[in-house]
């Protein structure tokens, strides 16, 4: 069984960041710049922040943290995220969620400019984006696309089930299934029978969000299976996923591990968006 190993490929997609980080600066006289706006002080979220400023940093791009008290109103929100919006240094805009709970997320997915929103996942962005017109995808599912590219996997006339219909994650990935030419199947918690689409798939992209829901006998022999699912209290506390991993050897074409598989592409794929979103600004 190939294993499709995301931290290959984001290295790779990293050091291809380079040079156009280093062209970006020659001809704008300033880096790729990323602003991440978080609001209260939940540890976790600020720990995410802080990686991606660093991931930022490490590629040559800079990246700001606007951090807001727990406090912060809607309207202060709004003035922030309609200031950046302008703001000729800013590039793209990040908002962390969960915001504490008398904020609105509705609020900031309306308000962030397409042409700022460095995860792809506001309104506007996703109506682009549905459209066939993106600024940018979504980061997860255009991590995961970006890995069937290494890995020369090809869905055109595949047939492929997705599991999972958020907004982050199972619509704008069959929606690039579907862009690949793949022939899509769209499952979910109210799908009577998941297996008997499952099994019947080529390629399989499992978002459920529950913990090793699917293993050997819900694929067909030679699939592949791609985990999208992380959680972190796993057996020993290690990270686990929706996928029995270890039952797809010797039975999957190809599989996607958790850990190291589609997490590490999720954010290499925000600062692929950020150095894409900036090249588009500049070449306006
Ligand atoms: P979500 O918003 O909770 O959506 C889960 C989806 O799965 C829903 O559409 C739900 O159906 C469906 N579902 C739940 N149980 C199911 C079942 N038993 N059978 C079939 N479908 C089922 O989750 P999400 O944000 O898409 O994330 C999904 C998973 O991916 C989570 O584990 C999350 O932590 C992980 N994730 C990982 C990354 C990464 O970078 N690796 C990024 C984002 C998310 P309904 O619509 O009917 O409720």
């Amino acid at each position: 069984m190939l294993v499709l190993d995301g931290k290959v490929v984001s290295k790779e997609v990293r050091e291809s960041l380079v040079p156009r980080i280093q062209a970006f600066k020659e001809k704008s006289g300033r880096a790729p710049h990323l602003t991440v706006v978080i609001v209260g002080e939940d540890k976790a979220s600020h720990v995410y922040v802080r990686n991606k400023k660093t991931a930022c940093e490490a590629l040559g791009m800079t990246s700001t943290i606007h951090a807001l008290p727990a406090s912060a109103t809607q309207d202060e929100l709004n003035e922030v995220l309609q200031r950046l919006n302008v703001d000729n240094h800013v590039d793209a805009i990040l908002v962390q969620f969960p915001l504490p709970s008398h904020l609105s997320s509705d609020e900031v997915l309306k308000l962030v400019s397409p042409a700022k929103d460095a995860d792809g996942l506001t309104y506007n962005s996703l109506g682009y984006f549905f459209a066939g017109r993106p600024f940018v995808s979504p980061c997860t599912p255009a991590g995961i696309m970006t890995i069937l590219k290494h890995y020369k996997i090809n869905v055109e006339g595949m047939r492929t089930v997705v599991v999972g219909r958020s907004n982050i994650v199972g619509k704008p990935m069959a929606h690039m299934l579907m862009e690949a030419n793949a022939t899509v199947t769209l499952c979910h918690s109210k799908t009577k029978n998941l297996s008997e689409y499952t099994r019947q798939a080529d390629l399989v992209v499992v978002a459920a969000g529950r913990p090793h829901l699917l293993g050997k006998e819900d694929f067909k022999q030679g699939a592949i299976v791609i985990d999208v699912g992380m959680h972190g209290s796993g057996q020993g506390g290690k990270l686990m996923g929706d996928v029995r991993f270890e039952e797809l050897k010797g039975w999957a074409q190809a599989a996607s591990p958790v850990p190291g598989g589609v997490g590490p592409m999720t954010i290499t794929t925000l600062l692929q968006n950020t150095c894409l979103l900036a090249e588009k600004r500049l070449g306006k």
